[in-house]
């Protein structure tokens, strides 16, 4: 059967002075209902003379307040919503390590833009209603569960909502359901692959996998295509936050160059995180959003603390929806070690160069005689090293490299395939032992 090669046409479709005018419409009519619905935005607003009537260009939009992840704190649980909680019908809640859960409420027609936002996504890459879709991701309050569900049952696929874990469990849906279409994050489609070796199970002879959504935390090109080619599927990135409703804001086509965020849900600005100046496109800076196509809880200029930049230039897939590229990491992910910042994703893209090294890793920070030290441990992959030499050769060319990328000296230590610890939410990379609490 032949298809659309877009869900939605009319959006996807859309030139950038098209997009634009959309935008300001969407823009001026969120205001609107944010000042007359939300007694915490109307505040804000006012204070900030940047009432609806003063807002009628899309520069005009830096008159703006940003919203902080404090403000949702301050307002728990729900403070800025523009609607009455009788309009709501759903809503999600962040884990709330440090103080006060954020609440993100959601109306019925917030649900059906959201299951239509992720069913885009899902399309563009050439899911359709024959695949079979399989999500490994906890329901619940988590948002990769219930938003990648239905916008999979948006676009008409067959479902298998296994939800997180019990690995086995996944891998008789994948030959039983014939599935097609896995939903994972990062660590755990690596996980999946192990046990698949485990099992004596070879994806490519015993599945009918193609097609891998894969998001949630930051990973590298080369963990990508480590993860293509165990599983022998094409993996598109995915990136959401439970603030924007959860996945389907931005998600990569098939050209696997860059994530498009969908510009009639939010309007993109890349600021500086010091100064809060945009920054030319190319450059990174922090993420901040303004949602325009939400009714009960609208953010204006959020700001997500992701560090990215906008890929300058036009896709070759002819969407005009501007490009993300690859998360840097969050502002707070930073490790500053003796005055230099990292982010652990700098270090795992030098370490995944290594055919001999596996996907886990940890890296430690503690106090050591006074001093900052880091210590990388890292699993061995199945590539057999008999030579204790041939080991300590490839221990030095990893800390050299990695010196060069991070301007100090690791401890590296290679751990056992399978040994380092595994979480089946999202994958802790970095445990700072500095930290007092
Ligand atoms: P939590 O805040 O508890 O992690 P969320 O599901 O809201 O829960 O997480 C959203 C965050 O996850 C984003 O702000 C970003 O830091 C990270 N994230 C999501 N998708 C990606 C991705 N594709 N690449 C890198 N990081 C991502
Ligand atoms: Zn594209």
């Amino acid at each position: 059967m032949s298809y659309s090669p877009y869900f939605n046409p009319d959006m996807e479709t859309l030139s950038r002075l098209e997009i634009e005018a959309l935008q300001l419409k969407r823009l001026k009519d969120t205001l609107e209902h944010c000042f007359n619905g939300s007694a915490f935005y109307k505040k804000r607003l006012m204070e900030a003379g940047a009432t609806p009537d003063k807002i009628n260009s899309l520069d005009d939009l830096r008159r703006i307040p940003f919203t902080t992840k404090q403000d949702l704190r301050d307002t728990y649980p729900f403070g800025i919503a523009s609607v009455p909680l009788s309009k709501c019908t759903r809503l999600h809640s962040s884990s709330g390590t440090t103080g006060n859960p954020t609440v993100i409420l959601h109306t019925a027609r917030d649900l059906e833009q959201w299951a239509n936002a992720v069913a885009r996504c899902l399309w563009m890459v050439g899911c359709r209603p024959e695949d079979v879709f399989q999500n490994t991701s906890g329901y619940g309050m988590f948002t990769g569960g219930l938003g990648f569900q239905y916008g999979a049952e948006k676009l008409g696929m067959l479902t298998v909502p296994a939800a997180a874990g019990n690995t086995l469990r996944q891998l008789k849906f994948f030959t039983d359901f014939g599935t097609t279409v896995v939903h994972a994050i990062p660590s755990y489609a690596a996980r999946l692959y192990e046990v698949m070796c485990e099992r004596g199970i070879d994806p490519r002879r015993d599945t009918k996998l193609k097609i891998l959504a894969i998001g949630a935390e930051p990973h590298s090109e080369d963990t990508r295509k480590r993860i293509e080619d165990m599983l022998g599927v094409k993996a598109y990135n995915s990136f959401g936050m439970s603030e924007m409703c959860g996945p389907g804001v931005a998600f990569e086509c098939k050209e696997q160059n860059g994530m498009h965020i969908w510009e009639d849900y939010y309007i993109v600005e890349i600021v500086d995180p010091d100064t809060l100046e945009p920054v030319p496109d190319g450059e990174t800076g922090e993420l901040v959003l303004t949602t325009i196509n939400r009714e009960a809880m609208p953010l204006l200029r959020y700001r997500t603390r992701d560090l990215t930049r906008i890929i300058p230039g036009s896709c070759p897939c002819g969407r005009e929806h501007k490009r993300l590229d690859r998360m840097k990491g969050r502002s707070d992910d930073m490790i500053i070690l003796k005055g230099v910042n990292i982010f652990p994703i700098q270090i795992e893209t030098i370490l995944m160069q290594f055919k001999e090294l596996a996907s886990d890793y940890l890296i430690t920070i503690e106090t050591r005689e006074n001093n900052d030290a880091m210590t990388i441990d890292v699993e061995l992959s199945d590539i057999f090293i008999d030579d204790m030499s041939a080991l300590q050769r490839l221990e030095k060319e990893i800390t050299r490299q990695l010196h060069d990328e991070i301007l100090i000296t690791p401890k590296v230590r290679f751990v056992p395939k399978g040994s380092l610890p595994k979480s089946e939410g999202k994958a802790v990379r970095v445990k700072d032992l500095r930290k007092t609490f």
